[in-house]
């Protein structure tokens, strides 16, 4: 094994670098989950965890990772043979419609180019198409991240609504969330489904369904089985501060120091950062005279930008080079883009000169990859660094 020195650089979209307060406050002894002073921190964490959702109901914590909160949403709302409309955005909208197949739900799956978000029109058609509401969920992913493409919740919404129809919006915010604006409430989301270990700055672990009370109702009735992801149980129990089951006590106590730091930078700060960062990443892409994968620029990802390779470069190549040379991590092309895509992740604890380190890494694994690229593009990322 080569010896490294410095910091590793994990630039994947997830998991993110966890900060060092975050890492200090999980250091903590762990304590008596049924005491007095762990009720008193879930009782704390409750609270302070609704405006990164935007919400002002229950946010049920899990102690897994965010595909479990997947489940947690279809099977509290939904029953068996429910028909439920996702959109192909991308590899994990693909696995999240697999999960709803493998649970018994009949799913419409509109096809997708991997290039562009759920297209509020489509929800509009398709909706208005179900005359009998036989839909019983709308499934869409906020942020695509296998292509760095955010889809439009908002009008997705207003689609929903303009059609009359009554079905559930379930939204997989697992890396958007705390990294590009969001809004439980506003927008009229049932489930937000969040994970621990992108925008929210800690380890794997912990993942998240906000609940609106259209959702909570929808699960007096709904009849997928379901035990260790039933929400009544643990909200039941939450309304003292404890779990039913033993919750994984060190990450809530870095979710509190997680929630302060956000709640410190402000969560519009928070946001304006991330969207600078993508901004000056797709200068870097366009200046090296390669192509961001994501092809509407209303849908550009704050968390992470893909880059195309041209064709006949191998992107795992270019990744092993940087691993190498440059100790530095970057996301595989997932799916069917395996290889044809890197993705650089620009979220959670990061600031301009890591976006910098990155950058210059990446310029000069192309370079070392013998892929024609041109060498301004690390200085436009630096000019829109400097300018903003
Ligand atoms: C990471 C991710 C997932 C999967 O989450 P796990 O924590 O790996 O289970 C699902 N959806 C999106 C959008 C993701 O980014």
């Amino acid at each position: 094994m080569t010896s490294r020195t410095g910091r590793h650089f994990l630039q994947i979209p997830g998991p993110t670098n966890v900060p060092d307060q975050v890492l200090r406050a999980m250091s903590g002894p762990t304590i008596d989950h049924r005491g007095p002073e762990f009720g008193a921190l879930t009782l704390r964490l409750l609270e302070a965890i609704k405006p990164v959702f935007g919400t002002e109901g229950p946010v049920v914590i899990y102690p897994a990772s965010g595909t479990g909160a997947w489940e947690a949403a279809l099977v509290n709302t939904l029953s068996p043979g429910d028909r439920v409309l996702c959109f192909e955005t991308g590899h994990f909208a693909t696995l999240w419609r697999d999960m709803a197949l493998s649970l018994g739900l009949e799913v419409e799956f509109v096809p997708g180019d991997w290039r562009h978000g759920t297209d509020p029109e489509v929800v509009a058609q398709r909706l208005a198409a179900d005359l009998t509401h036989s839909i019983k969920a709308v499934c869409v992913v906020h942020n695509e991240t296998s292509t760095g493409v955010t889809s439009r919740i908002a009008e997705i919404r207003q689609a929903i609504d303009a059609s009359g129809h009554p079905a559930l919006l379930l939204v997989d915010t697992i890396s958007s969330l705390g990294s590009i604006d969001y809004r439980h409430d506003e927008w009229g989301v049932d489930v937000t489904v969040a994970g621990s270990q992108k925008g929210l700055m800690l380890p794997p672990g912990l993942s998240f369904n906000a609940v609106s009370h259209k959702a909570l109702t929808a699960a007096r009735t709904a009849r997928l089985t379901k035990s260790f992801w039933d929400w009544g149980p643990v909200i039941e129990a939450n309304r003292r501060g404890y779990f039913p089951y033993t919750p994984a006590t060190n990450l809530l106590y870095a979710l509190e120091e997680a929630l302060r730091m956000l709640a410190d930078e402000g969560l519009d700060a928070v946001f304006a950062r991330h969207a600078r960062h993508a901004a000056a990443t797709r200068a870097a892409v366009r200046g090296w005279g390669l192509e961001v994968l994501c092809a509407d620029e209303r849908e550009h990802s704050g968390s992470l930008t893909a880059v195309l390779m041209p064709t006949g470069h191998d992107a795992d190549k270019v990744r092993e080079i940087i691993l190498d040379r440059f100790d530095m991590s970057l996301g595989a092309g997932l799916g069917k883009l395996s290889g044809r895509v890197f993705r650089i992740g620009h979220l959670g604890h990061f600031n301009d000169l890591t976006l910098a380190g990155t950058l210059a890494g990446v310029q000069m694994g192309l370079e070392l990859a013998g892929v024609p690229i041109s060498p301004r593009g690390l200085g436009d990322a630096l000019d829109v660094l400097r300018s903003r």
